[in-house]
Order: structure tokens, then C-alpha cells, then sequence
């Protein structure tokens, strides 16, 4: 399928308009003026040329941006969720464009990948309610369309990924490094309009430059669930070469990304999956040993590969699983977990717990410098996404429907 079928060939047009417009407005500049260097910072010196520079800033920053006029109305394509339901209640319906108010930016989606938010979201959770109708999608790449005031450091047209996480950006734990902590953290789709759409709105500070060694649909597939499993490998549980870890679920998507964050770092993983194709998957991913979460004798086998007992249990499962797993717990040892998809109790004992100095740690998305760094590493071609399947935006029943029975290894991906 070409890149560019679906859009609208008039919107493109007026997007590359924009960009050039962006462009002609920096040129104009006085920092862009062709003077010779010398010239300019002889200029920049003076404290009066300083105070001019600052006062047009802020005065452009005041004004409506000339080169994004934010009063397009034009409709945009998205999956839009009026009622809770299975499948059929996803429906492709117009909806107007998104708008960027200050410091925001709309970015042309051109992948996006699915994560069971965007089911919990569909069928509805009791005690947690979604405001309905919600267009859901958290992990997102694509092009920025349109820029909001105040923001002026990306042309129209750069290839962006998105991050997951919205925040405040103002409280202690957002400027302190931890705004996945936030008191006003949500993911995008989650409680506001998200990227199973045309277009996506995001704050400036939710979209990192794609490297280009990544397509689209790899961008995409490598948002959330790297993040979610960086931040518990590498900031929760301190992970070190040489250590065991034992990666729960290895089939599922934060599965998938713990074991190859797991092998980056040099530790030996042991990991369970529940069907014959998962287990030949997790292996190719660099696991040593993959053992059937179906068989009760598993946790055996992790005591006889491990006798003094695992360093750290990468676990999202709970009930039954949380327990054995602590079980298999060592000296020093540390759980994280991110979820408790079976059951949210569990039993402890605590006399293992203090004895062994072992410690449960909880984890949820990462922060946005955890992001940065990960980018980074992608774009020296560290971590490849595992895709289970690509299809248009069309088929998003078919795509639910395929990420809901199990049946894929990696993450389902869209393109609108
Ligand atoms: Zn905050």
C-alpha cells in the first residue's frame, strides 16, 4: 500500500503550504538575516538587541501563530466508541480536525499499534469510567501537521513519534522527572481523544523526532509497551548483567520488550509462555529457556535451573502466578510487577520477604527522559519491534478481535 493513499491529496497540499510558511516566517527572523557571523554575534552582544529579540518572541508567542490558522473545520476519519461493547461497536466516523491550542501539536498519524487499554476502554471496566464517545490509541507515528503557539522548533512535515503519557508538566513529580507519576497522568485515548484516527492532538513535549533507521509501523509498535517494561528492568528493579530474570507471559506485548531490554543488559532470562509458538518465539528473542505456563511443573524447572532462586521476576499476571513467583524469589530479589490480569490478590510471606531482603516493587509507564533515552537507543538500531500484523484502519474490528483472542505474537498495528 503506498504512503500516501487515504490522504486527502488538497489537505496535503495545504500542509506542505504551512511548511513552507514556517519556513519564509524563520528566514525573516533577525537571527536569519544573512548577516556574517561576526556581524550577528557582535549584534546578539548587545544587551538592547537581547531585549528586543526576547519582546518579539513573546509578542509572536501572544499573537495567533500567522503560519497554522486554527480554525480548519475540515473532518477527519477516526474509530469512534459511543457504547461499551464488543467489536461492532467500532465505528469509522467524521469527526472534526484536531485544532493545536498553545504548545500543543497535531501530528498526521501514519501507524498506530493496538494495546489492551484500547479493549478495556471498549468493553468498559467497572468502577472506572471511560467518558463516552472516546477514540482510543496510545501508541502513534506519523508527521507533524500543525503547530500551536509558542512552538518553534518543528517543521511541519518532521516524522514524529508519540509519547504515550499526557501530564501536568508543571507539578514536583513532572519537573522532577517522574511525570508518569503525575496526579493528572492519563494515556492518550485514555480519557481524551487518541490516535486510532487521521490526526492526533498531543502536547509539543509528547513527540520525540523518529529516527530514521524506523518505519512508521515499527515507531509505533515501540512506544508503550518498551516503556512500561524499561521503566521496571532498568529503573525499578536495577536489572545487572549476569543476573536471572524470569519474564511471566513472555507471549504478550511488555513480555516481548522485557526480554530484549532483559538480553541488552546481559542478564540470562528464563520465561514462561503458554503456547508452543510463543515459547519458539520467545527463544528466537534471545530467552535461554522457555518453559509451558501450562505445565504445573514449571515452577520446578525454574528451581532446578536456578537453584538459589531467581534475581528479579518481570511479572504481570498476579493471583496464583504473583505467589509461585515469589516462591522463586532469591536472596536480594526483586519483583516488579505492572499488572494482575488473573487476580489482585495475592498471598505473601513475609518471613521470606524480610529474611531474604527481597523487595516488590510496583511499575507503570515510565517517564518521559526513560522515553528520550529509549529513542536513542532505537536510532542506533538497538531493540527491533516484534509485529504481529499491519492493516488499515478500516479493519480495526478484525484488529480488536485478533489482539482479544491471543492469537498474536507482538503488537497489532494500524495504518489510517
Ligand atoms: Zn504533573
Amino acid at each position: 500500500m503506498g504512503a500516501e493513499e487515504g490522504v486527502n491529496p488538497e489537505r496535503r497540499e495545504k500542509e506542505q503550504r504551512r511548511g513552507a510558511q514556517v519556513t519564509s516566517q524563520r528566514l525573516a527572523e533577525p537571527w536569519y538575516d544573512g548577516r556574517d557571523a561576526g556581524e550577528q554575534a557582535r549584534a546578539v552582544v548587545s544587551v538592547r538587541h537581547a531585549v528586543v529579540v526576547a519582546e518579539s518572541r513573546a509578542e509572536r508567542n501572544r499573537a495567533p501563530a500567522p503560519d497554522c490558522p486554527p480554525t480548519e473545520e475540515e473532518p477527519m476519519k477516526a474509530v469512534v466508541i459511543r457504547e461499551h461493547g464488543g467489536p461492532e461497536v467500532l465505528r469509522i466516523e467524521d469527526v472534526p480536525d484536531p485544532v493545536p491550542g498553545p504548545y500543543e501539536v497535531v501530528v498526521r498519524v501514519k501507524a498506530v499499534a493496538l494495546n489492551h487499554l484500547d479493549l478495556w476502554v471498549r468493553k468498559g471496566v467497572p468502577g472506572a469510567p471511560f467518558k463516552l464517545p472516546a477514540t482510543t490509541g496510545a501508541d502513534a507515528a506519523g508527521d507533524i501537521a500543525s503547530v500551536g503557539q509558542g512552538v518553534s522548533d518543528l517543521a511541519i512535515g518532521t516524522p514524529v513519534m508519540v509519547l504515550p503519557g499526557v501530564s501536568c508538566g508543571i507539578c514536583a513529580l513532572c519537573v522532577g522527572g517522574a511525570d508518569h507519576l503525575c496526579a493528572d497522568y492519563h494515556i492518550l485515548g485514555e480519557s481524551g481523544p487518541g490516535a486510532l484516527a487521521e490526526y492526533v492532538k498531543v502536547p509539543r513535549a509528547n513527540v520525540v523526532a523518529k529516527p530514521a533507521n524506523l518505519s512508521y509501523e515499527d515507531a509505533a509498535a515501540l512506544s508503550l509497551t518498551m516503556l512500561t517494561s524499561w521503566h521496571m528492568l532498568v529503573a525499578r528493579a536495577q536489572l545487572r548483567g549476569g543476573e536471572t530474570v524470569l519474564i511471566q507471559a513472555a507471549g504478550s506485548g511488555v513480555g516481548v520488550a522485557g526480554i530484549q531490554i532483559a538480553k541488552y543488559i546481559g542478564a540470562r532470562v528464563i520465561a514462561t509462555a503458554g503456547s508452543e509458538d510463543k515459547r519458539k518465539a520467545a527463544l528466537a528473542l534471545g530467552a535461554e529457556h522457555v518453559l509451558d505456563s501450562r505445565d504445573p511443573s514449571w515452577p520446578k524447572q525454574v528451581k532446578a535451573l536456578a537453584p538459589r532462586g531467581v534475581d528479579v521476576v518481570f511479572e504481570h499476571v498476579g493471583g496464583d502466578i504473583f505467589e509461585q513467583s515469589m516462591r522463586l524469589l532469591g536472596r536480594a530479589g526483586r519483583l516488579v510487577t505492572c499488572g494482575a490480569t488473573t487476580g489482585i490478590d495475592a498471598k505473601i510471606n513475609l518471613r521470606h520477604v524480610f529474611f531474604k531482603s527481597q523487595s516488590i516493587l510496583g511499575s507503570t509507564m515510565g517517564s518521559k527522559g526513560e522515553y528520550h533515552q529509549l529513542v536513542a537507543l532505537y536510532a542506533q538500531g538497538f531493540f527491533k519491534p516484534v509485529i504481529d500484523r499491519v492493516l488499515p484502519l478500516s479493519e480495526i474490528r478484525a484488529a480488536q478481535e485478533a489482539l482479544e483472542s491471543r492469537e498474536v505474537f507482538g503488537k497489532v498495528v494500524l495504518r489510517p
